[in-house]
């Protein structure tokens, strides 16, 4: 048997609160909600992170997340949406299997905060930004 959690979720070995399924996709709501309506979309084909995707079982999988997006949009009738994913620990990734956050946002004090999101734009230099994204287009191009 799988030790991954979502993996057993995927199987119905872990119960959970299913909002949609089909053969490439399984959504359900967060059993830890920072806000009214928390989801998590997961691929049902076992991927630890965004790094892990075929172009192919990306296609299958993010062109669900409109569907799930526009059912929270009519049920919980929100004034926003996050979509939020992490990869590896360092960026706060605790289930290593792909998923992605949808989070309704009601108003300021829906007690989601992502205010500590910060601008560093004055350690770079235009040109440097630049040349950054000049070197990521090389290394996209090889
Ligand atoms: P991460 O920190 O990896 O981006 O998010 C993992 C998410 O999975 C957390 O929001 C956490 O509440 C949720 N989660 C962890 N275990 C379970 C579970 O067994 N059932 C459900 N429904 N959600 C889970
Ligand atoms: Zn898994």
């Amino acid at each position: 048997m799988t030790s991954c959690i979502f993996c057993q979720i995927i199987e119905g070995s872990i119960p959970s609160a299913k909002i949609y399924e089909d053969e490439h996709v399984y959504a359900f709501m967060d059993i830890m909600p920072v806000t009214k309506g928390h989801v998590l979309l997961i691929p049902k084909k076992h991927v630890e992170n965004i790094y892990d995707f075929t172009e192919e079982d990306a296609a299958n999988f993010f062109a669900r997340a409109p569907k799930v997006a526009n059912a929270l949009k009519d049920y919980f009738k929100p004034a926003g949406l996050n979509l939020l994913q992490n990869n590896g620990a360092p960026a706060g990734q605790t289930v290593f299997h792909y998923h992605l956050h949808f989070i309704p946002r009601y108003d300021e004090t829906d007690g989601f905060d992502l205010s500590t999101w910060q601008t560093k734009q004055n350690e770079w230099t235009p040109d440097q930004i630049q040349e950054l994204a000049t070197n990521i287009r090389t290394s996209l191009e090889a």
